[in-house]
């Protein structure tokens, strides 16, 4: 019999991407399962890969097999659900396979790190074999027990819990430790050591007696001499006689940062009902349906998710919420935190390594139920998913912009099938592709028209600013909105101001020659950063200080354009100099948990306006903001995006909704430049209906999704002939490969043209139905992965392209 493994090896420039065969050394033959992660022969060295099937047989001559030469898990890290997964993703983005399994792993799990065996039970309980490595301490390194040729007992071990197999992650603030006692399971020891103890030593028989009601229990040593009745020496006595002893319990270190009062669940609106009600009937007739959950902001979609969490909970099965890494917000995930407890996960890009794994951990040990978190979260690996859900499904962020270019969504719905559960996709303002798509039917609609305590919608009020120029004023607040402001400090009222920043930021212009200061790697105005005085590139990271003088011309008068939040603020300070003022934006924010502070001091009162960009968009819910400003709606506008005018109207949505939440009405100010443009004209009444009906419109007519499909194929290079001479091949490529009724734009160059020191060509496809698409493009990337790579091209492939 020989034992085979198909591995997936990390390689990413092989010019096909498939399984390799390896020999399983017949002393590993049952340690090594799908899912595992290995070390493997690959050309001149050795490379990690994943195990993702077993089998007898292999059509690579005995000769040629090689065979694997390290196990990095015993226990696998992935599950053949995830397995799957991958093939799906692989197909369905055209990414390296490998690169699918690698983006479901913590990052802790992608590097090398040391893994630490912790022994959880009495030493004694443990197989003979593995006893002598635990006499000195509960914590013994991995590599001990590969070199002794002793997996396969660990195994054995960590599969009846006697021991955990966990990655040290290193980091600042060592990871905390609780000392706890571990009493044996061997309750025939347990009774000799109360026969062999003297009837003298009565306080020792009453604990051994009170341990053979618990035997394999795990209690701190106060819980013990709480429920035992005795003290700390007595303790230690019996631990010497072998009935239990003492182990160091990791405590995973805690995201949150404090403690949350419970919240009980509200009666729900009679929407509200209808909608749960159809959520939980799908879930109670186990069927993979996806509702589009449409409600006004406010509405009362996060009390439905979390009564349909509930109902998930109760069938003991387990829930995904996946919501935009912006609203993250401390606000969000307490509302979760205080219905559910300890039984919630959080996964954010906020968390350190260490923390990731830690939540990763808890929820592939089942010890949580519940995980809320960004993009990723997707893949939180629970087991037995009950119920999926994407907030403001339509958020950009949900798709990846590197390989694999997956959207949260669409990762959402294949595990939906899997389980046979629901997927709730919830938004004020869906994707326009939703929404197409639950008026087909292809998802269930559920709506909410009401906010959730008949508040009224707040009243929006579009000013001109080109008016506002007219009459001679030239600030960046219009004397409406100055008004309301004014009114709102008198009222002891809060106020929100919000920078359209979407592409957009402070340049650096010589006002003599109009030269704008570039960034030197790539075709990209630098941003001009106060706090240091620096111009900064936001897509390379490259910064210089603020020239004197114009690199062009000499002038002296090159200063900074354009509107960040600090000179907003300044402007702010000028009119009302009585005013506090919180900013929140990328500098502000920098340092973990500021966020939170910031959010904080504004919801006890502390700041009567919060100022910031598209952070403060999401998910701010504090009764006494009365009035919000949009101080410049059409930057967004303007972007090379066909997607420009749908986020502006759904940023104006969002921003409105923050307004008049309670029992305050709320009054919003959108400046704009572009007044009668539809996007900025509907938002004024929130009606989102006659938006999508008109942007459906515009769609069709510039051959747009939802109505076509988009594939972006962008080609780079440092030099600028051949980015343009490879696009050019690509072009021809697909061409002369897919049908005619498909129509091919470019080469041309990219929106940013450089980017990094590379030049950047794309071609663009527009199809309708093309069954050839996906053949034609692998067909590409062999091309590319087996020739052109040599030649230093990079070639991406985007099958849902945001920019293009
Ligand atoms: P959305 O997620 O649609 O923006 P939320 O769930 O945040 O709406 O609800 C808005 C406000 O209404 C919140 O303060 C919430 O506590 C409250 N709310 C939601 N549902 C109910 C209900 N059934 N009864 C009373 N208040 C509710
Ligand atoms: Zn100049
Ligand atoms: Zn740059």
């Amino acid at each position: 019999m020989i034992y085979v493994a198909e591995v997936i090896v990390d390689v990413s420039a092989y010019p096909v991407d498939r399984a390799f065969d390896y020999l399983i050394p017949e002393q590993w033959a049952d340690l090594i399962e799908k899912g595992c992660r290995v070390k493997v022969p690959f050309g001149p060295r050795n490379v990690l890969g994943f195990v993702v099937d077993l089998k007898n047989e292999t059509a690579v001559p005995p000769e040629k097999i090689k065979p694997i030469a390290q196990i990095l898990d015993i226990e696998p890290v992935l599950t053949e659900e995830m397995l799957q997964l991958a093939k799906w993703l692989k197909h369905e983005t055209i990414c390296y396979e490998i690169d699918a399994l690698q983006v479901m792993l913590p990052s802790a799990l992608r590097a090398k790190y040391e893994k630490i065996v912790h022994l959880q039970v009495v030493q004694n309980d443990l197989l003979p074999e593995l006893q002598p490595y635990f006499a000195k301490s509960p914590k013994v390194n991995y590599k001990l027990f590969e070199k002794d040729h002793l997996l396969r007992e660990l195994k054995l071990a960590a599969i009846h819990g006697h021991v955990t197999i966990e990655n040290s992650v290193k980091q600042q603030g060592a990871v905390k430790h609780i000392r706890k006692v571990a009493i044996t399971q061997d309750t025939a020891l347990l009774e000799g050591i109360f026969t062999a103890i003297s009837n003298r030593a009565q306080k020792q028989k009453l604990l051994v007696q009170w341990m053979q009601g618990h035997p394999g229990g795990i209690f701190t040593p106060d819980e013990i001499n709480e429920q035992a009745q005795v003290t700390s020496a007595v303790l230690q006595a019996v631990v010497e006689r072998g009935a239990a002893t003492y182990i160091q319990e990791e405590v995973y270190r805690d995201p949150f940062t404090k403690d949350v009062a419970r919240t009980d669940f509200l009666r729900l609106t009679d929407e509200q009902t209808v909608a749960l009600q159809q959520i939980t009937t799908a879930m109670e007739e186990k069927r993979a349906e996806t509702f589009l959950l449409h409600g006004v902001t406010g509405s009362g979609k996060t009390e439905v998710y979390l009564q349909a969490i509930q109902h998930t909970l109760a069938e003991g099965k387990e829930a995904i919420v996946l919501v935009p890494e912006i609203s993250l917000t401390p606000q969000m995930t307490e509302r979760f935190r205080s219905r559910f407890g300890e039984q919630v996960a959080v996964m954010h890009s906020g968390l350190s390594v260490g923390e990731k794994y830690d939540e990763w951990r808890k929820i592939q040990q089942g010890k949580v139920k519940v995980v809320v978190g960004a993009r990723s979260a997707a893949f939180a690996p629970f087991t037995n998913v009950g119920l999926i859900i994407l907030d403001e499904e339509h958020e950009s962020t949900y798709k990846q912009e590197d390989s694999p270019r997956y959207h949260a969504r669409d990762v959402a719905i294949w595990r939906g099938e899997f389980y046979s559960c629901p997927v709730i996709l919830g938004s004020a303002t869906p994707a326009l592709e939703s929404f197409a798509r639950a008026k087909k039917g292809v998802y269930t609609l559920l709506t909410l028209q009401q906010r959730a305590m008949r508040q009224a919608l707040p009243t929006v009020e579009i000013v001109d600013m080109r008016e506002q120029l007219k009459k001679g004023n030239r600030s960046m607040f219009s004397e409406p909105l100055v008004d309301a402001i004014r009114v709102r400090l008198e009222k002891k009222e809060q106020i929100v101001l919000f920078l359209n920043r979407r592409g957009y930021s402070s340049f650096v212009m010589c006002r003599d020659c109009g030269t704008v200061v570039q960034c030197p790697n790539c075709d990209i105005s630098l941003t001009y950063h106060r706090s240091n005085e620096k111009l900064k590139c936001h897509y390379c990271g490259y910064d210089e200080y603020v020239p004197h003088e114009c690199p062009q011309c000499q002038s002296e008068h090159i200063r900074f354009f354009g509107t960040g939040t600090q000179k907003v603020e300044e402007e702010l300070y000028k009119i009302f100099p009585e005013a506090r003022v919180l900013r929140m934006d990328v500098d502000t924010t920098k340092h973990k948990g500021a966020h939170e502070e910031i959010l904080e001091a504004f919801g006890e009162g502390k700041a009567d306006v919060l100022l910031g960009t598209q952070m403060i968009a999401k998910g701010l819910d504090f009764p006494n903001i009365t009035l919000v400003g949009v101080l410049s709606a059409d930057t967004s506008l303007h972007l090379p995006d066909y997607r420009a005018a749908e986020k502006t109207f759904q940023l104006m949505t969002q921003v409105s909704g923050r307004a008049g939440r309670h029992d305050k009405p709320g009054e919003v100010f959108i400046q704009t430049y572009t007044p009668e443009h539809y996007a900025i004209e509907l938002s004024k009444e929130q009606l989102y209906t006659p938006f999508y009906e008109r942007e459906m419109h515009t769609r069709r007519q510039a051959g747009y999704p939802p109505y076509y499909y988009l594939a972006l194929i962008q080609v780079s290079h440092e030099d600028v002939m051949i980015a343009a001479e490879y696009a050019g091949r690509a072009a021809e490529w697909l061409r002369a490969n897919l049908s005619f009724k498909v129509s091919i734009i470019g080469p041309t160059t990219a929106s940013i043209s450089r980017l990094q020191n590379r030049y950047r060509y794309q071609c663009l496809i527009k199809y309708k139905i093309e069954p050839n698409l996906i053949p034609v493009l692998l067909q590409l990337i062999k091309l590319y992965r087996s020739d052109w790579i040599k030649k230093g091209i990079i070639l991406t492939i985007d099958l849902d392209p945001s920019m293009i």
